[in-house]
């Protein structure tokens, strides 16, 4: 039985991508070195790591007044690298707190300055995202999440404000195409919609470094990582290979014009049954609803094991929403074929007909 992975993170990648990821393990240079065994400084890697950063600013169009950096750590050090960097000593920035990731940053950004949350859907379980964001001239950015990984809710605008926006994009990141320009900074965890879990995708102004009044460790400083290449230390060669591959493949197809196209139609169809079948309803309100992780319930929850159960006997896995939550997640991010959509679709009908 095909098994279609519906899982928040670490999530699916294209099929071809770990067929000629298990192919670079047993031989990456041709002459049967294996890529987890060569040094990052050969020019095989280098040329990963040169590619890995032309295609993100292909796919994103981003400037040369940008650095693309691939580090570690996660999103979560992000959260604290971001006010590092930008944050000037005993600076103001603003923060929407749109869900468990969001409040994580700015937990982290209130060890480095005042942090004002402008904006929140938490009194509402997060089941929005709130469109007025107050800043002023005195905050430094404003800091959102993109698509919120847990609660099924995502911008399908970016706040008009006068200051610049850091954003976490570690769930829709290569889902659509923006303008980078509104940014001082986009970050993403690879694991969600770009790769496997290893490395972090940073896209930095460079103009908004090195004003903090603050001195930095190497490590967390990205003037450092942009003077090197993101190899200052080893880089997590595997992680960037594995992002470079899905990249690629995601060029192939078309870029993000075309992957945009391909979401919206398959969280068209998701949306679509869950509002028609008598079982199910998504709590998200209806403009904010994300087309990277789909949240839904059942009117009656008793019968939640046994749709996980009934899901997963026709090959749908990795359905059961966040703890907070609960009910059901479908995260169907890029590399989720339709045919996956189809199939947790088939699963929610026929459990309709058994239980309706
Ligand atoms: C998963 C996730 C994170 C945490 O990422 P790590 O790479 O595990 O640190 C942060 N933000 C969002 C939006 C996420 O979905």
């Amino acid at each position: 039985m095909k098994i279609h992975n519906f899982s928040a993170g670490p999530s699916i990648l294209p099929a071809s991508v770990f067929e000629e990821a298990s192919r670079a393990v047993l031989n990456f240079t041709g002459n049967g070195l294996s890529i987890l065994e060569i040094s990052h400084r050969s020019k095989d890697f280098i040329k990963v790591m040169d590619e890995a950063e032309f295609l993100v600013r292909k796919l994103l169009h981003v400037p040369e007044e940008y650095a693309v950096l691939f580090l570690s750590g996660g999103a979560s050090t992000q959260f604290f690298m971001a006010p590092m960097n930008l944050l000037p000593e005993g600076g103001k920035a603003a923060y929407a707190d749109t869900g468990t990731w969001a409040a994580k940053a700015i937990k982290e950004a209130k060890i480095f300055g005042t942090v004002d949350v402008v904006a929140s859907s938490k009194a509402d379980n997060y089941t929005y995202i709130p469109k007025d964001n107050p800043v002023t001239s005195e905050h430094q950015y404003l800091h959102i999440t993109s698509n919120n990984t847990i609660y099924g809710t995502q911008y399908h605008n970016f706040p008009e404000v006068a200051v610049p926006l850091v954003c976490d994009m570690s769930s829709d990141i290569f889902s659509r195409p923006f303008d980078i320009s509104k940014f001082d900074m986009v970050y993403a965890g690879a694991q969600k919609n770009m790769g496997p879990a290893g490395t972090t995708l940073v896209i930095v102004k460079k103009s908004a470094l090195g004003n903090t009044g603050r001195t930095l460790p190497a490590m967390v400083d990205f003037r450092n990582h942009i003077e090197n290449g993101s190899m200052y230390n080893t880089p997590p060669v595997f992680a960037i290979y594995v992002s470079m591959l899905v990249l690629r493949w995601l060029d192939n197809l078309g870029g993000l014009v075309e992957i945009q196209k391909m979401n919206e139609h398959k969280a068209g169809l998701l949306y679509q049954e869950i509002e028609r079948n008598s079982l199910f309803y998504c709590p998200v309100h209806v403009d904010d609803r994300s087309l990277m992780n789909v949240n839904f319930l059942l009117h009656d929850n008793t019968l939640e094991a046994a749709f996980l159960e009934h899901a997963k006997s026709v090959g749908c896995q990795g359905i059961a929403g966040h703890r907070s939550v609960g009910g059901f997640r479908a995260s169907i991010y890029n590399a989720m074929p339709v045919e996956g959509v189809m199939a947790l679709i088939g699963a929610m009908q026929s459990f309709e007909q058994q239980n309706g």
